[in-house]
């Protein structure tokens, strides 16, 4: 519909909104809104907001290391990491340095997702949750380790994309270094047991012998 006359404009938005208006109770295309918080709708899977810390099994599974890159290149400086003195068990036995203290300042935290780009770890990655809002500034909006950590099922559900290819580069690193351990201690094995070479005595005497010898028939001659 063309309307060219001074005010069309407004007029046009008129006529849009009643086309949703009443379009809306058979064409569930010009239904635009939701009745949020009662209904939600999904969310697209590369939607993030802040980050959260993926463990494997259970929270002895933390992947994190402390290695504290994530801290040292988040440029809103909102987290805050204090390594264990001591190297802690996780769920299969295997001993690694996890964070005593982790804290992520929320309210600081600009979604940017550097953090998940650049741990080596695969171990913080860009959480989906946005009903953060509170009244205080400060407690509730500082989120420490046993609140950011999160199962990798609840990563796969998510972000189904990048879990998926994120477990799959593990278990290839996982493989390589099997592999290499393998193949490293077979050569440590067959170093062991290889033969060392002999060291010839009689030579050795024979040499000393005639160097003996000869020592004696210089001193009589002189
Ligand atoms: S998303 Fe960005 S601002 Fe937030 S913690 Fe990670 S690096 Fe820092
Ligand atoms: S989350 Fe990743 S980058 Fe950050 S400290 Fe842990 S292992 Fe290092």
């Amino acid at each position: 519909m063309k309307f060219n006359f001074q005010g069309a404009g407004i007029v046009r938005g008129f006529v849009e909104t009643a086309r949703n208006f009443l379009g809306s109770y058979y064409d569930p295309e010009r239904l635009t809104t939701v009745e949020y918080p009662e209904r939600k709708l999904a969310l697209p899977e590369n939607v993030r907001t802040v980050p959260f810390l993926v463990y494997d099994h259970d929270m002895s599974g933390l992947r994190c290391t402390a290695c504290k890159i994530c801290e040292q290149e988040c440029p809103a400086a909102c987290i805050k990491i204090i390594k264990d003195t001591v190297k802690k068990s996780d769920y299969l036995g295997k001993s690694q340095f996890q964070p005593q203290v982790f804290d992520i300042d929320i309210a600081v935290c600009m979604s940017c997702g550097i953090c998940a780009e650049v741990c080596p770890f695969d171990s913080i990655k860009m959480d989906q949750v946005y009903e953060l809002a509170t009244q205080d500034r400060f407690a509730p909006l500082i989120l420490h380790k046993e609140q950011l950590g999160k199962s990798n099922a609840y990563f796969h559900a998510i972000h189904p994309t990048d879990a998926v290819e994120t477990d799959s580069l593990r278990d290839e690193a996982k493989r390589k270094a099997e592999t290499k351990a393998a193949a490293d201690a077979a050569a440590k094995a067959a170093a062991a047991v290889k033969p060392k070479p002999e060291i010839s005595t009689t030579a050795n005497s024979q040499s000393v012998g005639t160097s003996a010898t000869a020592n004696v028939e210089k001193a009589v001659a002189t």
